[in-house]
Formats: structure tokens, sequence, C-alpha cells
């Protein structure tokens, strides 16, 4: 009882901690809406040349060549996170069959490090330039060498350069870093216009998903860089009636979600189950365009806000994304049926994010997944809950009330039932939240802010307790150093199996492309 007393006042000082460097770090990581992170200055563009893709150290039996070839992205996807929507899947009855994820399935599988030039646990923009050109550089650089100068041809600009057809999909913005690396090439993956104008430039066929974050710059002054895409000859559709109805002699599209969130994300698959159209949807519209083309396509696809929930250590929301990215997977594993003998599909991460263990202290020696289908919202849907209910003066109970509606808290029949302590630290919560507190006496920060942070004490304890509950663990809110998996179907699959680093990746697709010997 009381090493158990003692560990809950050390939570409440480790949450109230933690939930600052939340704010800290995600403003850091992978959080748009921040100016842009001191890296070194954008070197000038044009002048570098570019160096192309470094061919494999390792060629396959099969000299057969793939004529449409997917790079699945699951953007923080780790093992873990894998093996939790795979365990959810089965688990609960959240889709007719109770089968397991398709990629992790696949009869090829390898484990690939992820480490960047300068560091063992690397960034999106360094571990896409990898996954895209074949080469390391430092975290925050996109396309581009540690010293900026040379720039990094990537998979698919060489394969636009041999005629193939290329397709970019992600659900979060695409200027982020993961979808910017196979376009862009910046000093900053913070460079979000500078990276939105490249797109415009970059001669690909289709760009689906998110739309751009910035799109007139950090002052919201600059010409609207969707105008110069159109200039460029895209074709920017927002609106569900127009995406259907696109066909295959359409070209130069750039499909965005109808309602894109700030930063030109799509929404969170937990909020919006029947989203259209989906990170599927603009998967399966991308094939729709691209296959009829002579030479073929590659397509790359980033489940993007993964990373975003891991972030958040927010497990049921990670879930929804990943089985959102298996959705869009299974687009691709419909189309190989019927094309087995020049399609290869690979499915793979950047790094993970979160250090998610499947086991903690909390639930020793077991683990009770399912009871994350009581969670109905994202963390960050709960939170704007909270504070709607606060801004209403919402008494505790009320407040319990909306948590249980959306987590399931404190409902014995779901294996939820809420401890004293737990309770105790929801109370403090709420009273930190709903009452003047000094420690935010500062008159520095602006009052939306300051209830903002308040309020989101608990929505992220809640989210914690749930976590606890279901038996798994975070270790982190940013990435971490461990390898991620690698799955692959079809032509060339067997150059995906054992230790790969991630510039391998791209180094294999070219050469199975037959884009280099
Ligand atoms: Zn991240």
């Amino acid at each position: 009882m009381f090493t158990y007393m003692k560990q809950s006042h050390t939570r409440i000082m480790n949450t109230l901690g933690r939930l600052f460097a939340i704010w800290v770090l995600f403003l850091v990581a992978c959080s748009p809406n921040q100016p842009p992170t001191p890296t070194a200055a954008a070197a000038p563009q044009s002048t570098a040349s570019i160096e192309p893709l470094p061919s494999p150290a390792t060629v396959s039996a099969q000299n057969a060549r793939a004529k449409y070839v997917f790079l699945f992205i699951g953007d923080g996807m780790g093992y873990a996170q894998i093996q939790l929507a795979d365990m959810y899947k089965q688990s609960t009855a959240v889709s007719s069959s109770r089968a397991s994820l398709s990629f992790s399935q696949f009869p090829t599988q390898g484990r690939v490090t992820t480490r960047s030039a300068n560091s063992a646990v690397t960034d999106s923009a360094a571990a896409g330039t990898a996954l895209a050109t074949g080469r390391k550089t430092d975290n925050g650089v996109l396309g581009k060498d540690p010293t900026l100068k040379r720039n990094f041809e990537s998979v698919s600009a060489a394969a636009e350069r041999a005629g193939m057809k290329i397709g970019i999909i992600s659900s979060v913005s695409i200027n982020h870093a993961t979808p910017a690396a196979f376009y862009a090439h910046q000093g900053s993956r913070n460079s979000y216009y500078s990276i939105a104008l490249q797109l415009g430039t970059s001669r690909f066929d289709y760009f689906g998903g998110g739309g751009f974050n910035q799109p007139r710059g950090t002052t919201k002054t600059q010409k609207s860089a969707y105008d110069v895409a159109v200039e460029h000859g895209y074709t920017h559709i927002s609106d569900i009636a127009t995406f259907r109805a696109l066909k295959p002699s359409d070209k130069k599209i750039f499909a965005t979600y109808p309602n894109l969130l700030n930063a030109g994300e799509m929404p969170w698959s937990i909020d919006q189950p029947q989203m259209q159209p989906s990170l599927a949807d603009f998967t399966a519209k991308g094939i729709d365009l691209l296959k009829n083309r002579e030479h073929g396509f590659f397509m790359m696809v980033e489940g993007g806000k993964i990373d975003w929930s891991c972030h958040d250590n927010d497990a049921a929301t990670t879930i929804h994304e990943v089985l959102a990215f298996d959705a869009a997977v299974r687009r691709a594993l419909s189309f190989y049926e019927s094309h087995k003998d020049d399609t290869l599909i690979v499915v793979t991460a950047d790094h993970e994010t979160g250090g998610l263990s499947m086991g903690n202290n909390t639930l020793p020696m077991t683990l009770q997944i399912d009871v994350l289908q009581y969670q109905r919202c994202s963390l960050a849907t709960l939170e704007g809950k909270i504070q709607q209910a606060l801004q209403q003066k919402a008494s505790f109970d009320t407040v319990l009330g909306l948590i249980a509606e959306n987590t399931g808290l404190g409902d014995e029949q779901k294996r939820l039932p809420l401890t004293d302590t737990e309770l105790a630290l929801l109370k403090q919560a709420y009273t930190a939240a709903s009452s003047p507190n000094p420690e935010y006496g500062q008159t520095d920060i602006a009052l939306p802010e300051k209830k903002k942070r308040r309020g989101m004490n608990l929505s992220t304890l809640a989210i914690d307790i749930l976590n606890q509950k279901a038996g798994i663990n975070w270790g982190t809110l940013m990435h971490s150093g461990i390898d991620v998996p690698v799955f692959a179907i079809g032509i060339g699959a067997d150059q995906f199996q054992g230790p790969l680093d991630n510039t391998d990746i791209p180094k294999q697709l070219s050469r199975i492309m037959g884009l280099s010997q």
C-alpha cells in the first residue's frame, strides 16, 4: 500500500513533469507549427549537383523486373505497434475478419537499422532521406548531405526519369518530412513553404492525402503553394465528388482530404472511422490513375499519424492508425493478386516512436489489449471535450462521466475499475485544471494556452491510466533507436530478408525496377 501510494505520488509528479515535457519535446520534433528548427542554413538549391542512388551490395537470383512498386512507410511503426494492432484486431470484433494485419503475414521479413548520420536515434527527415535516396544524412535534413552542398537523388525521381509514373500519398501534410524526402532537397525539414514549392517542380503524377502545412509560408503572406502547383500543371482536388470522378486519363493530380486539420493533415482514424476518402481510398485512386501507363509506377504511401499518436503515448489511437495503414496495404495487395508477375510491395517504418513495450508493472505478466476498444476518440479530441466541459464549469463527476464515456474508465463491466489512487489523481488534475493555479501566474503565457495546458492534464492522465490497464507502457515521448521490421511480397521480395540498413531499401528497389545494375 505504502509503496503504491509512494508510486502514485511519483506518478503525479511524473505526469505533470511529462505534460510539460510533451509540449517542449513534441514542439521540437514532429509537430509542424513551429518556427524552423535551427539546422544549418538552407543552401541555395539549384547549384547542388544531384547524386544518383548508390548500387546495392547484393543482387537477387531473380532478375525479373518489377513494373509496379509500392513502398509503404508506417511512420514510427515498430514491432510493438504492429503486434499491438494485430492483437487488438484478433481480440476485438473491430472488423468482420479476425485475421492478422495483411503485411505481418508477408512471406519475406527482415530487420532494418535506422540510425542517421549524426544520431543513433533518427528523425523522420534523415530516415526518409535514407529510405528515398539510399544515403545517410543528419537529423532534420531532407535529400541532402550533412554539409548541405550535395543533393541526393531519390528512387522516385530516378524512376520518373526512367518513364515510370510516381505517386506520393500520406495521412500527414504532403510537405511533411517523409513524403518530402521523396521529392524535395532542403537543409531543414521545417522549411515547409520551400518544400511545398518543390512539389510543383517534381514532375510526379499523383499526390494524395494531406495538403500543405503553411501553404503561404510562416508569415501567411506568400503566394499560395497550391497555386504554384497548379501553375506547374497540377489539378488540385479537395472535394469527394470530384475525387471519386477521377479517371485514368486524368494527369498530374494533387488530391487532398476535404477537411484537413491545422497542419494540413488528415483527421485521426479513431475520430472518424468512416472518413472519406481514407488513406486506403487515396491509395486505390493512385493505382487507378497510374496502372495503365506504359512503364508502370512507383508509389510511396505513408501512415504518418502513427508517429503522432505514439508521440502522444496514445495506444488506442495508434492502433486505429495502424489499421488504416493496413487497409491501404490491402488495396495494393488486391492489385498484386492480378499482377503477381510484375509487382512488388514493401512495407517498413522509418523508426519506432514512443518506446512502446507490451508489458508493464501495473499489470505484470499479462496483457488485456481489448480494453482499448473502449477509447472512443483521440487524446487531442478528449482534451478538447474536457476543455469544453471545464469552460462550462463542469463538476468533477461530470468530467469523470465524460472520461468514462470516452475511455470506459470506471466501468467494472469493462474490467476498467478506477482504484482510489487513480481517482485521487484525476481529482487532483481536475482541481488543478479548474481553479486558478499560482504556478500559472506568470503573465508571459497567454491565458488560453495556460488553460489548455491545465486541461490536458486530465486527458493525458486518463489515457495513461487506460494504457496501464491494457498492460502496456511507453518509454519515451520521442523516437527510439530500436530496429524496425520490413515485409515484402512479389518480384524481388527475397532482397528484403535478414539484417538490412535503411539505406539498402531504395538501392534494392531501384535495382528491382531496373533503374540501376
Ligand atoms: Zn516523430
